[in-house]
């Protein structure tokens, strides 16, 4: 289960209880340093550059029957037959770099009958060839037997519906084919412990099935290890460990990384994690999804066990097979678990998006999100209204909630609210959890509630005491805990963990919601503005048609009073006649352009794809009297876009603010450019080197019939052209603003779509 190498780390000096077990140390432990092999085979330190022997097992000697002295320093001679010694120093030729061992083989030493599997690996300065011996039932077992047991064995992991039952079909072919006596397979959680999800075994073998095992267990390098050598193998842990002996100025063993040895001890602790399991034969299979460690199986036998490297082999690909069919499967199912909660999410957003039901879903939403996300209560807050469904803080909590929320990033999920949020210690009975994905702006949220979580972990042993103290070999030392009793833990302060495919639904509503709340304003703005021009159309009706007769009436009277009276007239009477016609004809013309912006208002866009370089040539031309009178240069950028608008209105747009560049504008040479900047909705521009717009004006010259300037000053106007003209943008959904200051002339910017939601969100 464990390899929990590191076993020499001693207590704290003076210690007279167990001392707490810094995992950190732990993890610091050097497992692949232990500076010795296990006894079923021979390992040899080769120097690279003559294949000369700077180190071997202290078994060598014994297994290759002759003195140790005369192989250190000496040739690859001394240990192997010129056949063999020839496949192997090419084999070795071939190793540069540190990586997993490569097999070299099946050959005899000198010595004797045996045969050993070879591997060799780079580790530092150094060769390394490990002998492994094969052992004499490997003979029994033909390759093509074993290739076929793990066909089939692949073949029944197919037939699983889930990723665990497949776990439970693969102890179960892995104990048949493998034949040890217990079987575990076990998934690594989150929180970096492991979980024995499957279990195959004699009856004898106490179950763990369910329990879990501490990440303390498994600690960091032993990880490393696992994911580096995906076979793990001792065939008796009951074994003295054979150090490696090192010729002189050879260096210390403990300095040689045996972490890719085939061969490498494990140490005492790890090994007697294992006896105190009533293992002493184990074989560890690592399980990657993507080379990340997911999970492993542990075969257990209560006797010694040999297992050739060609069945090892065999187990490796199962494993790996493992890998691809299980932890896709497990992807595929949490996926089919999302896609509930979407097609949830997704019917919401759809009834969110149908015409007209906005108001109505809106107040839907939180049972609704309740229901799709699986939730105890939810909010949805816009401001000051929120409202509430399910089991939920009181609104009083959710309104100082959502201040705390804005210095949040935009999605927010704990599921220990509590400890980032501690006035929520007295909710946990529903807000424990907490998720919220911010709408438009400061104060608006979508929340979800979950309530504390009160749950029992079941552990193999007391987690919190990972080690003992063993107090009986009289040198204080750590020893792997001895009982593997389940361990009840309660769990308190926790909610049910987020999801990711509960945050990513989250996500989508947020996502629909901003959207359809934005239409929904673009929608009332409009519907404001329909019945605004609607009053005005109708009061520019009454003018047009109420007024106007008896202005033309007053005008009449005064040519009339004029032509009766004549030379009788004192000449400032006189003055006084030509006034009220003067004001009159004013008055007459404004009439005119209210009934103009009214009527241009209430008439429909007609939106056609339209060429704005060829409309602007027609642009210019309706202009071209009024710059060939003026000499004024107007020039319009090359690759105006083709877009959708309403001709008519672009061209009126364009032409007023061209006509105002030339006007407003006392320079000899005017000069007028036309443009366009890109961006996801073109934002067109007119620049004029003019007169320039004092920044207080800015927004006061869009009024009707505001005019900076004396009556009849620059040409005269009614000062209705940018009114016009800023009607026009917002009708396509656009926007019209200028940067201009006093003398330095003014640029006019406009737009002929809604800006795109983000701009919106950000323009709060
Ligand atoms: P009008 O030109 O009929 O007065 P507009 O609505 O087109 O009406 O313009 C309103 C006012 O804005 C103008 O009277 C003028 O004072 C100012 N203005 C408009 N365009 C420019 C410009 N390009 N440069 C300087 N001032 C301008």
């Amino acid at each position: 289960m464990s390899d929990r190498d590191g076993s020499q780390t001693p207590p704290p000096t003076g210690a007279t209880e167990a001392p707490i077990l810094d995992l950190a140390t732990c993890d610091r432990e050097p497992v692949q340093f232990p500076g010795a092999i296990m006894p079923h085979g021979i390992l040899v330190l080769l120097d690279p550059a003559d294949l000369r022997i700077r180190g071997c097992s202290a078994n060598a000697g014994e297994r290759l029957g002759r003195d140790i002295g005369g192989l250190l320093g000496a040739g690859l001679d001394a240990l192997l037959a010129a056949d063999a010694r020839e496949e192997i120093e090419a084999g070795l030729a071939g190793i540069a770099e540190p990586g997993p061992p490569q097999y070299l083989g099946c050959h005899p030493v000198l010595a004797g009958a045996e045969r050993f599997d070879c591997f060799a690996h780079r580790s530092g300065e150094h060769l390394v060839l490990e002998l492994e011996a094969i052992p004499a039932a490997a003979a029994e077992v033909w390759p093509t037997a074993r290739l076929a047991e793990l066909t089939e064995a692949i073949g029944a992991l197919r037939g699983a519906a889930t990723w665990r039952e497949g776990m439970t079909i693969a102890v179960r072919e892995l104990r048949r084919v493998c034949g040890f006596e217990s079987v575990q397979g076990v998934r690594f959680m989150p929180d970096g412990s492991g979980l024995v999800v499957a279990e195959c075994q004699d009856d004898a073998y106490p179950s763990f099935l369910d329990l879990r095992f501490p990440r303390s267990d498994m600690p960091e390098p032993a990880r490393r290890q696992m994911a580096l050598m995906p076979v793990q193998y001792a065939p008796d842990l009951a074994y003295d460990p054979v150090p490696v002996r090192m010729a002189d100025q050879g260096g210390d063993p403990r300095q040689l990384d045996l972490g890719l040895s085939v061969l490498r001890s494990s140490s005492v602790m790890c090994n007697r994690f294992y006896l105190n399991l009533g293992t002493q034969a184990r074989l560890v299979l690592t399980i990657l999804d993507r080379g990340e460690l997911w999970g492993f199986f542990t075969c257990r036998h209560s006797s010694p066990r040999p297992v050739p490297y060609a069945d090892r082999l065999a187990y490796q690909t199962f494993a790996e097979m493992v890998g691809l069919l299980l932890v896709e499967k497990q992807a595929a199912e949490q996926q089919a678990l999302g896609l509930e909660a979407k097609r949830r999410i997704g019917a919401l957003v759809a009834d969110l998006n149908a015409p007209g039901a906005y108001a109505a879903v809106l107040g839907q939403i939180p049972a609704r999100l309740i229901d799709g996300l699986d939730l105890e209560g939810a909010a949805l807050c816009l401001g000051s209204r929120i409202i509430r469904a399910g089991r939920t803080p009181p609104e009083s909590f959710v309104s100082a909630l959502l201040p705390w929320l804005d210095e949040q990033s935009e999605l927010f999920a704990t599921d220990r609210l509590p400890t980032h949020f501690p006035a929520a210690a007295d909710q946990g009975a529903c807000a424990t959890g907490l998720i919220a994905a911010r709408l438009r702006g400061a104060g608006e949220y979508l929340l979800g509630f979950r309530p504390e979580w009160v749950h029992e972990v079941h552990w193999a042993g007391d987690p919190s005491k990972p080690v003992e103290i063993d107090l009986t070999s009289g040198e204080q030392r750590l020893t792997p805990r001895g009982s593997f009793e389940v361990w009840r833990q309660d769990v308190h302060g926790l909610a049910r963990p987020w999801l990711a495919h509960e945050t990513e639904s989250l996500m989508d509503l947020q996502r629909a919601l901003v959207l359809v709340q934005h239409t929904e304003q673009q929608r009332e703005l409009r519907v404001q503005l329909e019945r605004s021009n609607a009053e005005l159309e109708a009061f520019a009706y009454v003018i047009s048609h109420d007024l106007q007769e008896p202005l033309r009436g007053i005008r009449n009277f005064a040519y009339m009073l004029e032509d009766d009276l004549g030379e009788r007239l004192e000449a400032q009477e006189r003055g006084w006649l030509e006034t009220i016609q003067r004001l009159t004809v004013r008055m007459t013309d404004q009439i005119g352009v209210l009934l103009q912006y009214s009527r241009a208002g209430r008439q429909p866009l007609e939106l056609r794809e339209v060429d704005l370089g060829e409309l602007l040539q027609s642009v210019l031309e309706a202009l071209s009297g009024r710059i060939h009178e003026t000499g004024a240069e107007v020039r319009v950028a090359p690759g105006m876009p083709t877009l959708a608008c309403d001709p008519s209105r672009t061209a009126a747009v364009f032409e007023n603010l061209i006509a105002n560049g030339i006007k407003y504008n006392d320079r000899a040479d005017k000069r007028i450019d036309v443009g366009v900047l890109p961006g996801a909705v073109s934002t067109f521009f007119v620049r004029d080197n003019g007169i320039g717009i004092q920044a207080r004006h800015k927004e006061a010259i869009f009024t009707i019939f505001r005019r900076l300037h004396g009556r009849d000053d620059y040409g005269g106007g009614t000062g209705a052209g940018l009114t016009i003209a800023k009607q026009a943008v917002q009708l396509h959904g656009g926007r019209i603003w200028l940067e201009s200051a006093q003398g330095q002339g003014t640029v006019f910017y406009f737009t002929l779509a809604p800006d795109p939601v983000d701009g919106a969100m950000a323009d709060g």
